[in-house]
């Protein structure tokens, strides 16, 4: 079979009256008011898993319902932690700061100067000074081959 993978960037907006009907359906104890940034965060995030695919329709950015203005602000808070998401609250009511940048390949290809070993890491940050090939201890560059490493510039 010739399945065909397409890798498309998917932005989810979880809009504050989305996050506060979805945490009085779930029975939250608190007051929605009081949920700090983290909270609002997984809240979001378990929104988005335990969603239907129809109840995604709300949640794509540029697909009818979520349009881009619902981002226009400061970023307040955001987590990076899981190598497959990033998570940002953004307060509408703010001015836009320092546009961020968000990197959509979480891994960096590395390769053998001396034998031509290939390898990727997941930590995109990674000095490969401090690392050796694998396979005869040579000295590794990063290999991004024009497309490894992309970076998303947000539009502000
Ligand atoms: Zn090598």
């Amino acid at each position: 079979m010739k399945n065909v993978l397409i890798n498309k960037i998917c932005q989810f907006v979880v809009t504050e009256n989305q996050l506060r009907s979805f945490w009085e359906k779930s029975g939250g104890e608190l007051e929605f008011e009081s949920l700090t940034n983290e909270q609002l965060m997984r809240l979001a995030k378990k929104e988005i898993d335990q969603a239907s695919l129809r109840e995604l329709e709300a949640h794509i950015l540029d697909h009818g319902y979520r349009t881009r203005d619902e981002i226009e602000g400061k970023m307040i808070a955001d987590d990076d932690s899981d190598p497959y998401y990033h998570i940002e609250v953004i307060d509408t009511s703010l001015p836009p700061g320092t546009p961020s940048t968000i990197r959509i390949d979480r891994l960096v290809r590395l390769e053998c100067k001396d034998c031509g070993f290939e390898m990727f890491v997941q930590d995109i940050d990674i000095d490969p000074s401090q690392l050796k090939c694998p396979s005869d201890g040579g000295q590794l560059v990063i290999n991004n081959n024009g497309n490894t490493l992309k970076k998303l510039h947000r539009e502000k």
